[in-house]
């Protein structure tokens, strides 16, 4: 099932203790677009500024993302962000936020993205992942990232907004901030129980998973899956009924983790796309879960883009292969002492 993503489309300054680039291609849109490449056509809504190379959107276009809805606003300046991480990458500051273009812009989709019957609301303000969602109220599975600054500053909308999808995929402390519960599964099985009220969400058929068969369409709005992003710890899956968890790919030289929420991301809703007569059943999200990993892994070695950019699909495979391994173990019983 194609794609549509809408979602920021970037120049990122970013340091790390590896590193650092001055103005590189980032975006929560263009890392989620090229990994979830790999798996389905992919479609991208968003602007970008006068300053956006053709360089930049031919990275999109070599992996065959589909950028016919990438719309340059004359005179604009495209979504800025400066980011520098802690000497252990696992904390990161945000020193710059430029909305740019994102500022006032209003989506205009075309026949071709309106189509896709997966849709992907990647991090950017909570009021244009609405207007999107509702240009796609036929979606069959509609999966939605945000971050601590839209918590911050448009909670109500951003509220609004996760209702309106089946999955959502937040940091693991995200999620505990939204919600305002210390404890993560309560968590997200607060926002399992957010419903969506207005008429017009209801014609959305959404995600099954959790096994809510005989509900009403109705009484299964709102999100039915929730993946919490624990960074180099890895990822968590929490349905109404089941609990998963899989440990991030063990790396010896990470060099830039930005956007690896957003490749994970890619892989995970990517492979759901790719299984279109499939019930969304833990087996299949966990299966989901395991390609997310692998490809943010791959994500990490290098500055932004880079490393996905080269990427093949038989490195994918392997790669999801080992990780299998790695967290394979037998349930066989020791003989316990009372
Ligand atoms: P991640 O490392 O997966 O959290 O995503 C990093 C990407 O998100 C960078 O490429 C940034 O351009 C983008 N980004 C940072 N802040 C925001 C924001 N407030 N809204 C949308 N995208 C953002």
């Amino acid at each position: 099932m194609p794609i549509t993503v809408v979602g920021s489309i970037a120049y990122d300054a970013v340091k790390t203790p590896f590193g650092e680039r001055e103005r590189m291609l980032g975006g929560a849109a263009v890392h989620f677009a090229l990994a979830a490449s790999f798996f389905e056509e992919v479609r991208v809504v968003g602007p970008v500024g006068e300053d956006f190379g053709e360089a930049e959107l031919d990275v999109m276009r070599r992996r065959g993302v589909d950028v016919s809805d990438v719309e340059r606003i004359e005179g604009g300046k495209t979504f800025f962000w400066r980011g520098e991480y802690g000497w252990d990458l696992n904390s990161r500051e945000t020193l710059d936020t430029q909305l740019g273009v994102f500022e006032g812009f209003q989506p205009k989709l075309s026949e071709r993205s309106r189509e896709s019957e997966v849709l992907f609301l990647a991090n950017i303000l909570p009021d244009l992942q609405l207007e999107v969602r509702e240009q796609l109220p036929d979606a069959r599975f509609v999966a939605l990232d945000s971050m601590n600054l839209w918590i911050d500053i448009a909670r109500d909308r951003l509220v609004k907004a996760i209702e309106s999808v089946d999955c959502l995929i937040l940091n693991d402390a995200e999620l505990r901030q939204l919600t305002g519960k210390p404890n993560l599964v309560s968590a997200a099985r607060e926002i399992l129980g957010w419903k969506s009220s207005t008429a017009a969400d209801s014609t959305t058929d959404g995600g099954t998973a959790g096994g809510d068969e005989g509900a009403s369409a109705t009484s299964r709005r709102g999100p039915s899956v929730i993946v919490a992003k624990q960074g180099e710890y890895g990822a968590a899956l929490v349905t109404r009924e089941s609990f998963f968890a899989l440990p991030a790919y063990p790396m010896e030289n990470v060099i830039d983790p930005t956007g690896a929420g957003d490749t994970f991301a890619g892989g995970f809703v990517g492979y759901i796309a790719a299984h279109p007569h499939e019930e969304l059943t833990d087996e299949l999200l966990r299966r989901a879960m395991a390609h997310g990993t692998a490809l943010a892994s791959f994500n990490v070695e290098e500055f932004g883009t880079e490393r996905v950019e080269r990427l093949t699909g038989e490195e994918i495979t392997a790669r999801v292969r080992e990780l299998s391994e790695i967290t394979r173990f037998s349930s066989a019983p020791a003989k316990l002492r009372a």
